[in-house]
């Protein structure tokens, strides 16, 4: 419990993070009873400020939780109507046939769309039913009650100074306290890695694997856009240096979603993600697009990777992970909102049952059945090798590999592999400098490609600085003193926002931390090699501001 004196707030189910997975939760409940009452925190400005997708949408999650999503103006409209894969080179790409994937992988019937728009229609949604949902709010500490169980969060603290003293308008902020809590945080979410970590719930499961997707939003020119198509890419720029591909999405109003994924077990930490993903642009497929065209947005978060083998347990004593918190990314398909949605579904309807029958506080194990046999387990148990496939034997063969499970899976439900196991965690994969060559890259020309920094100011990302540095670490003599000898410090390459710098000085190497650039895609926590940064969440309203993303 916090020292610190606050207003206590009971509800009946506290839900941290108005993206996919926790709105669904809220409108489920209010469906399933209408007098329930339901808090969804969230700490972007805005509903959807901090969602950040490619996204081509599977409507499996909506059509199980709204229907009539079309009658009521959802903002999916734009339906796929090309889908294309590309094998790429330097110079060249190969359009690779579609027939022999199976047929998950289609994108048909599958829509082009904006999740930040999505995430603030569900939550007009939301709201219309009763739920309760605060912006601007960050979830910053778990409450536990006498048993040790999440009995709620604080919520809503603002205004302490850099030393993290309170400061002259300071406000404590106030403690939701509900009969279940509800993590839907995202990836690698500061609370639910604290709830993972007391409740061991990853005890007997494969390391959480992660990639880092960038996106910018192109308007380009009418003549060469093309509504509804899809385009997968793999290859280069990555080639044999990382997993991960490129997407280009045809969105309505002539925009194009375009973004690169880099997977984080790398190992040369010479790589440099983000500038990976500007050279790209310059490919002659991708530059004859955007030529003529102009960037309006960018923005990066990480993915999960690991899919069905990398799951913590998802219900603990008082509570739940939901969506990407839980890891439900479809790795194959490049899709979670569908899952994310599904898993927030199956939260509610377990939680709406132990209410009704008076219980609280306890596990949810009905949700943790749901999520194990249910549909969140039929979309990714058949993809569960692809990932160890591809990083055993590389793109190619992996790919074969992967493609023959897929098939086997989807048709009789069996693996000529079983379930094969990631072995690292991201950061431990990451090898020494010394046995790697540095990687030379072209200078944005500002015209396709771009600088960190200016790119950031595209994410509309502010902090108020006086505020102290949410980023952590452990040690703070680490990143000169062991990782710049032996990593070459890659925190000042694998942060797509430019937060992380060595400045050379009179005393010697320093290691700065800008955290006002800070877009909230929790990269740091992951990839560190040290494992000594900590992510945690700056006051409510701060990061950035994806809106249309
Ligand atoms: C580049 C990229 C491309 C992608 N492409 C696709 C695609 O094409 N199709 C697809 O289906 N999926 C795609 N995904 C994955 C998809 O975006 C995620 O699966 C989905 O967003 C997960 O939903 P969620 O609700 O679990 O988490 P999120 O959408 O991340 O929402 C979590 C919310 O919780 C809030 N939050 C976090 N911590 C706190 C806290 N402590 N207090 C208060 N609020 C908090 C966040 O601000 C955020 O609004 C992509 C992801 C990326 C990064």
């Amino acid at each position: 419990m916090s020292e610190i004196e606050r207003e206590a707030m009971e509800v009946d189910v506290v839900i941290v993070g108005a993206g996919p997975a926790g709105l669904s939760a809220a409108i489920r409940l209010k469906q399933l009873d209408e007098d329930l009452m339901v808090v969804v925190l969230e700490k972007g400005s805005e509903v959807g400020a901090h969602v950040l997708s490619g996204a081509v949408f599977d409507t499996s999650g909506l059509d199980a939780l709204v229907p009539d999503w079309k009658d009521k103006g959802a903002p999916v409209t734009t339906e796929v109507t090309h889908d294309e894969f590309v094998m790429m080179t330097e110079k060249h790409g190969m359009n690779i046939p579609l027939w022999p994937m199976p047929p998950l992988m289609s994108n048909h019937g599958k829509y082009i769309v904006s999740m930040g728009q999505v995430a603030r229609w569900l939550g007009e949604q939301a709201e219309a039913m009763g739920v309760e949902v605060y912006p601007g709010m960050a979830c910053s500490e778990l409450i536990f009650d006498d048993n040790g169980a999440v009995k709620g969060v604080v919520a809503g603290e603002f205004g302490k100074e850099a030393d993290g003293t309170p400061g002259p308008a300071y406000e404590p902020g106030m403690e939701l306290h509900g009969k279940y809590v509800f993590i839907a945080e995202g990836v690698r979410g500061s609370l639910a890695k604290e709830v993972i970590g007391k409740y061991a719930l990853d005890a007997d499961k494969c390391p959480q694997k992660f990639g880092v997707g960038m996106k910018e939003i192109w308007e380009i020119d009418p003549e060469k856009h093309k509504e509804g198509t899809v385009t997968h890419a793999m290859g280069w720029p990555l080639g044999g240096n990382a997993s991960g591909g490129g997407f280009a999405y045809h969105a309505e109003n002539n925009q194009l979603f375009l973004g690169l994924v880099v997977h984080l077990n790398y190992e040369n930490p010479h790589l440099y993600p983000y500038m990976e993903f500007q050279r790209m642009k310059h490919h002659p497929k991708i530059a004859a697009l955007l030529e003529g065209g102009k960037r309006v947005a960018y923005g990066a978060r990480a993915v999960t990777a690991g899919g069905w083998q990398s799951m913590p347990k998802a219900a603990f004593p008082g509570g739940a992970l939901l969506g990407e918190s839980v890891g439900v990314m479809n790795y194959a398909r490049i899709k979670g909102n569908h899952n994310a949605m599904l898993s927030g579904i199956a939260a509610a309807e377990a939680a709406a049952a132990a209410i009704k029958a008076e219980r609280s506080g306890d596990v949810l194990e009905a949700y943790e059945e749901d999520l194990r046999s249910g549909p969140v387990a039929k979309d990714l148990k058949p993809v569960r090798n692809v990932k160890p496939l591809v990083t055993k034997f590389g793109l190619h063969l992996g790919l074969g590999f992967a493609g023959l499970d897929m098939w086997t899976n989807s048709l009789f439900g069996f693996s000529f592999f079983g379930t094969l196991k990631h072995k690292k965690s991201d950061a431990a994969a990451t090898g020494k400098a010394k046995d790697f060559k540095k990687i030379d890259y072209p200078k944005p020309d500002g015209k396709l490609s771009f600088d960190r920094l200016t790119n950031v100011s595209f994410s509309a990302t502010n902090h108020e600085e006086s505020q102290p540095c949410h980023l952590h670490l452990k040690d703070a003599s680490i990143p000169i003193r062991v990782n710049l000898p032996e990593f070459d410090e890659p925190a000042v390459r694998y942060c797509p926002a430019g937060v992380y710098e060595v400045l050379e000085g009179d005393d010697g190497p320093k290691f700065q931390i800008n955290f006002q650039n800070c877009v909230h895609c929790k990269t740091c926590d992951i990839k560190d090699p040290s494992q000594n940064i900590t992510w945690t969440v700056p006051q409510g309203g701060d990061g950035p501001n994806y809106g249309n993303m």
